[in-house]
């Protein structure tokens, strides 16, 4: 192989490994996110049956506050009829009385399912926080070292983007700019070998003539995909 293609393919393989390692970097963003949406996920689960258990508080203090008001009702009629003397009134207020407790009663079953819904929600919410804890300890660290491997690739790009000028500096300037120019439409394969009688790239059979050439070291272009080919004696054609 020509020695400007030989240094030509080490630059390529170099900007390919460096091209990689940036792909990785963009696949951790989403990576990342989707472990904070579990966390916030997790912690707006428990924040509702939080929310849940409240209201359900304040539902039952709304009808014990209402059973207190019929109790004292009831007591006003039943001191009422302790004093009065006339009998269609004694049973008058003795309905009533008799209503008010039924009503009371009522309202007391609703107390206890009221309670007991309470209940439920509490042990459910208290889960949820057990199960957030463990689930958020494992998903900080998670990001932790995403973040970390994240840096050092950060690093590792711009040390090989500073590196890749010492490379690129050996390659013969015209064959590097068209080079260059490719790989930056491409993102990928400029340079490619040609194997069993075919382009590297693309993989379609090349003319006999184009086969000659490339191996007389001539710089030549596969005639569908545009890439640079390239032989060397171990490939067969
Ligand atoms: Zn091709």
């Amino acid at each position: 192989m020509r020695e400007d293609l030989g240094l030509l393919l080490q630059l390529q393989q170099w900007d390919l490994d460096t091209m990689r390692l940036e792909s990785e970097l963009n696949s951790w963003a989403p990576q990342r996110a989707e472990l904070v949406a579990k966390v916030l996920q997790g912690r707006e689960q428990a924040e509702a049956l939080k929310q849940a258990w409240v209201q359900l508080e304040v539902a039952r203090k709304g009808l014990e506050s209402q059973i207190a008001q019929l109790q004292a009702m009831a007591d006003k009629y039943a001191t009422q009829q302790l004093q009065t003397k006339k009998n269609e009134e004694y049973r008058a207020f003795q309905s009533q009385i008799e209503t008010t407790r039924k009503n009371i009663s009522e309202l007391e079953t609703k107390v206890l399912e009221k309670m007991d819904s309470e209940d439920q929600t509490r042990k459910k919410y208290q889960k949820a926080l057990v199960a957030n804890e463990s689930v958020e300890v494992d998903c900080k660290k998670r990001i932790q070292s995403l973040d970390d491997i994240k840096k050092s690739h950060v690093r590792e790009v711009q040390e090989r983007k500073v590196k890749r000028s010492e490379i690129a500096d050996l390659v013969e300037p015209k064959l590097r700019a068209v080079y260059e120019r490719m790989f930056a439409n491409k993102r990928g394969h400029v340079l490619v070998g040609v194997d069993g009688g075919s382009c590297g790239g693309c993989h379609i059979k090349l003319p006999q003539q184009l086969i000659l050439s490339c191996r007389s070291d001539e710089i030549t272009n596969c005639i569908n995909c545009g890439c640079m080919l390239y032989y060397s004696p171990e490939m067969s054609i």
